[in-house]
């Protein structure tokens, strides 16, 4: 860009901001205030930085994990795991002398995956990989043997509804992106059932595969006949979608023995550090503990949730106590849709006034890249202000639309929220498979996560005043 180009852009830009101030009543001297309040914290976070990245605190957050992830596994909701994680993290955050620590009781759905496998038993024997979908019904005992109508869209589907009716629905739907192709996922059991289906394979959610089936929670539509539903792998769905276009019969075994039981105990779990003047305000940092019944949920949601204990742990470390209090809640049943985050919200939003900032990391903990806010103009200047305080690791960005099941209760009620935002470039070759375990892990990474996550929730419960909302 040229430099008169640039300056006119420039001022362009300082109109704009002017013109955002003056119409919410935010004059430019009180945000040179806050803009100077904000550079103030530059050592503080220098010394967050150092000591999280370089110091003795490198690699804590890593290594916690893993000994957390060999120990307890995988941790699906309503399950044993889940139970022995919460106690282990109940104990570890109390030995590590942080405040307040307790568990909050909440109901979770309980699904059992069982036993469950697939055949393709035409036109050639071959063993299909298979993961049942969270909250679908098992087959009978003999499992379900039918022909398969392979489609790539539900727009096909409803094309050939006629043909699907007695078959079992294979969706060969590409990956665009997960927030686009994840409703297969979600509701393709109910529109397969619709067109008389009698089961439902879904391609896997994943933007690349070595015959990994990737699973996730499903919703049956009310009053739509529930049919088994599974993930095969994309090379199964290609292969055959492939056999289908060259008019090649193929019939499918599917065996689930899945059960749903009825909802179960469980809780989140919390621990704080207590604010210094401002105690019943509060920043909360967290991710979910709850994981699949694969892997080992180190990735989604172990990095989460194990940098968000981190960023009590550094401020604890350096004897720092912000104005307010943060609070680490590691959430239980997300993935069954926030379903503890939801209850949590109900207990506590008498107290929405107080809330400040809710963060969660729940994409990963790869190389971040910066952070991604929601809320007003006038606050986003102010987060925008904080992450400048990354230039010493030089991950300096503010991106919009924050991101976060557990989170999304109290932002769609005006609270703002941060999420970490990360290199998910290879996030859903691992979602929700076996291969979400410790090797995805970079302890360099995690400390770089847990450095930018420590200094924004500091920094924001530090401040003269709250976020403006
Ligand atoms: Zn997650």
């Amino acid at each position: 860009m040229k430099p008169s180009v640039r300056t006119s852009v420039l001022m362009l830009y300082v109109l704009l901001i002017c013109v955002e101030i003056s119409s919410q009543n935010i004059s430019p001297r009180k945000l040179e205030q806050i803009k100077a309040e904000v550079a103030g914290y530059k050592d503080i976070a220098k010394s967050i930085i150092n000591h999280a990245v370089y110091g003795s605190a490198q690699n804590r957050s890593y290594e916690r994990l893993a000994l957390f992830v060999d120990t307890i596994g995988n941790r699906i909701s309503g399950s044993d795991n889940l139970q022995n994680a919460i106690k282990y993290m109940y104990k570890a955050l109390q030995d590590d002398k942080l405040q307040n620590v307790s568990v909050e009781a909440v109901k979770i759905p309980h699904w059992e995956r069982g036993k469950e496998s697939a055949m393709m038993v035409q036109p050639r024997r071959k063993n299909l990989a298979i993961l049942g979908l969270g909250g679908s019904v098992g087959t009978p005992a003999e499992g379900i043997t039918a022909e398969v109508i392979v489609v790539s869209s539900f727009d096909e589907l409803h094309r050939r509804a006629e043909e699907a009716k007695g078959k079992i629905v294979v969706y060969n739907q590409p990956f665009v992106s997960y927030g686009e192709t994840v409703q297969y996922r979600s509701r393709g059991a109910s529109e397969a059932a619709k067109v008389g289906a009698v089961a439902s394979l879904i391609r896997s959610i994943a933007s690349f595969s070595i015959n990994s089936p990737h699973t996730g929670w499903q919703y049956y539509e009310n009053g739509v006949q529930k049919i088994p539903t599974a993930c095969i792998t994309v090379e199964d769905a290609e292969l055959m979608a492939r056999l289908a276009s060259r008019g090649v019969k193929i019939v499918v075994n599917l065996y689930m023995g899945a059960v749903q039981h009825p909802d179960a105990d469980s809780f989140n779990t919390v621990a704080e550090i207590v604010g210094s003047k401002y105690p019943e305000q509060v920043v909360i940092v967290s991710g979910h503990l709850d994981s699949w019944d694969v892997g080992q949920g180190a990735m989604d949601d172990g990095g989460g949730a194990f940098i968000s204990w981190e960023a009590l742990s550094l401020i604890k470390d350096l004897g720092l106590r912000p104005k307010r209090t943060i609070r680490l809640v590691l959430w239980t049943g997300e993935e069954q849709g926030g379903v503890g985050a939801s209850q949590y919200y109900d207990m506590h939003k008498k107290d929405i006034s107080n809330m400040d900032l809710v963060m969660e990391a729940d994409s990963g903990t790869f190389m971040p890249l910066g952070m991604q806010f929601s809320g007003r103009p006038q606050a986003r200047a102010i987060m925008s202000d904080i992450m400048q305080l990354m230039e010493p690791i030089n991950i300096t960005k503010l991106y919009d639309n924050a991101d976060g099941t557990d989170i999304s209760f109290w932002m769609e009620a005006g609270v703002p929220g941060a999420s970490l935002l990360d290199d998910i470039s290879k996030y859903f070759w691992f979602h929700h498979s076996e291969g979400d375990t410790m090797t995805v892990q970079n302890p360099i990474w995690m400390n770089l996560c847990a450095a930018i996550w420590t200094v924004v929730a500091y920094v924001v419960a530090d401040l003269e005043e709250m976020l403006p909302r």
